[in-house]
């Protein structure tokens, strides 16, 4: 790939900098960057999920341009945690940067099965480091803390620098009974207040929200609940990545009396990392659908992927009745051990309905609300955090604007000196003081499409959603020298009409494309005797449907 050369920016190579380049100022694909003594450090290098909007594509990572263009430069990627919004876009990118790579040993044991799919696990430098690590990478001396969050081991980073100290917080949440992992290090973020910092880049994604987030404890004494009055089968479906949800649902299953079958690629994947890695005991019985198949309903507890209605995953398939192992049945109960994330409310409606339909009970947060909990920090955690770190700078990030202004507001009712609302691309300089941004940079995000990486305004996407809206026609025509016709034109549609109208409806463009190539008017040019054939196709084809499909045509000369 060819890289234009760097725009010039004034970067004072003696001051502190942050650079988001994605997931401020939106949900998901993270990616920080800093800046000091002429060396960058970026933390996390996330995706996103795409909507609708582009055709063939699920997944989104961040254009990365800016640093690709200053690689020399870079000195590693930082990992917080495990999340696909934090770590999903390495395998993707990496080839593009060429640095080490830092990991706890479980977010480590993520991202090595990721790059061994993608074929790139002898080539990343993958520094497996311990809890609580301390290291130094050019002018950062940087220090992982330990943070309470929706999957094992998130890490809070401290980076120590010449011009002032930053706690960079990542995912987090306080939470005293997390069931899996280590607790939020107050003691740690205490002792590093009191030390003094510079600034406190913090996660917004519950900042509008009052209390607590609440705690994994409560959750697993619900399940143990409700699992309990379920005398049919049940069916229950979380994020694939909460290792302790994981582990409630098996201690659910266990008071029942029931056997645990899991469902879907991603549980099945995080199990194991959490096995490998001392979270979930090795020896512990997970069985596959087709063993769960084997049992009597009421003897086992399928614990599926897909609670945001995700329409490849296996809730979907089971609400479907299309899953080829796993059938619930009426007086069955699903729960939904989830949010719903904003956006997904359709998706996940549908799924309600459809298993309604078919008479089964579904549970989830609005039925009954310590069925889930956050992994992000709501006003009262917060308020704990800002006592704790006492920045000088709060700088909100991991939210949309109104999620960062809700924080901003939070910090600054809090006695924080200056609260800076910024959106990826900007350039902060963090000290030494004053603060200020000093420019944009180009921030944006590629669709991975296939095996390569495009921009969303590619014109393939237009060309897909045309072709998905309103089906295409192929038209090929065999012409001699003189531009006559010498064979009948053959004529295709697709995602027009069914087989059966389809013998008459091609007959009636045959005849059309026929009568307008047979006119002596008609110049002998390729261009025009193509444009005769198309408009032909076209106007039959509004008189039949009012529809316009996309119509490619071919001309032959023999
Ligand atoms: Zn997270
Ligand atoms: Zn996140």
């Amino acid at each position: 790939m060819n890289v234009p050369a760097a725009p010039a920016l004034a970067i004072d190579p003696e001051a502190l900098h942050f650079l988001p380049l994605g997931g401020t100022g939106e949900i998901g694909m993270n990616l920080s960057l800093y800046a000091c003594r002429g060396k960058w450090l970026m933390v996390d290098l996330g995706i996103s999920f795409a909507g609708d909007t582009l055709p063939g594509v699920d997944i989104m990572v961040p254009d990365i341009s800016f640093i690709e263009q200053r690689k020399d430069d870079l000195l590693a990627i930082v990992l917080t945690h495990a999340h696909e919004d934090h770590l999903g876009a390495v395998a993707y990118l990496w080839p593009q940067l060429g640095c080490p790579v830092y990991a706890t040993p479980f977010a480590a044991a993520i991202l090595r099965e990721k790059l061994r799919e993608a074929g790139l696990i002898k080539k990343v430098p993958l520094n497996e480091i311990p809890l609580s690590a301390k290291f130094e990478l050019g002018p950062f001396a940087v220090e992982y803390v330990s943070v309470t969050h929706s999957i094992p081991e998130a890490n809070s980073l401290i980076l120590r620098t010449p011009d002032g100290v930053v706690l960079h917080t990542g995912d987090w949440k306080l939470d005293p009974e997390p069931l899996i992992g280590e607790l939020t290090d107050e003691k740690t973020l205490r002792k590093i207040g009191d030390e003094g910092v510079l600034a406190m880049v913090c996660d917004s994604t519950n900042a509008i929200s009052e209390g607590e987030s609440g705690s994994e404890g409560m959750v697993r004494k619900k399940l143990i609940e409700l699992v309990g009055a379920c005398a049919q089968g049940v069916a229950v479906t979380q994020f694939a990545s909460n290792v302790a949800r994981l582990q409630s649902v098996a201690v659910a299953a266990e008071a029942s009396g029931r056997e645990l079958v899991l469902v879907g690629r991603s549980l099945w994947r995080y199990a194991k990392a959490a096995q490998a890695t001392g979270y979930l005991d090795p020896d512990m019985r997970l069985l596959s659908d087709k063993e769960g198949a084997e049992l009597h309903p009421s003897q086992v507890l399928y614990l599926c992927t897909g609670s945001q209605g995700e329409p490849r995953a296996a809730m979907a398939k089971i609400a479907g009745q299309s899953h080829p192992r796993v059938h619930l049945s009426a007086g069955d109960c699903v729960i939904f051990t989830s949010k719903i994330i904003p956006g997904n409310e359709a998706p996940i409606g549908r799924l309600h309905s459809q298993l309604a339909a078919q008479g089964i009970e579904v549970i989830d947060e609005k039925k009954h609300k310590d069925i889930h909990v956050s992994g992000h920090p709501r006003r009262e955690e917060l308020k704990r955090m800002y006592s704790w770190v006492k920045p000088k700078i709060a700088v909100p990030v991991h939210g949309e604007a109104r999620h960062l202004n809700a924080h901003a507001e939070l910090a600054q009712a809090l006695g924080t000196p200056e609260c800076w609302v910024i959106r990826d691309g900007d350039l902060l300089r963090l000290g030494p003081e004053p603060a200020e941004v000093i420019g944009s940079v180009f921030s944006g995000s590629l669709a991975v499409d296939g095996t390569r990486l495009i921009a969303p305004d590619h014109p393939a996407f237009g060309a897909r959603r045309r072709l998905m809206r309103n089906g295409a026609v192929f038209v090929s025509l065999v012409v001699d020298k003189e531009g006559w016709l010498i064979a009948p034109p053959a004529i295709r549609g697709h995602g027009i009409v069914d087989a059966e109208e389809e013998e008459v409806v091609v007959k009636g463009l045959v005849e059309a494309v026929q009568k307008a190539l047979d006119s002596d008017k008609l110049e002998n040019d390729d261009k025009k005797l193509r444009e005769a054939g198309r408009l032909a196709v076209r106007r039959t084809l509004v008189a039949l449907y009012d529809k316009r499909p996309v119509i490619e045509v071919q001309l032959v000369r023999v």
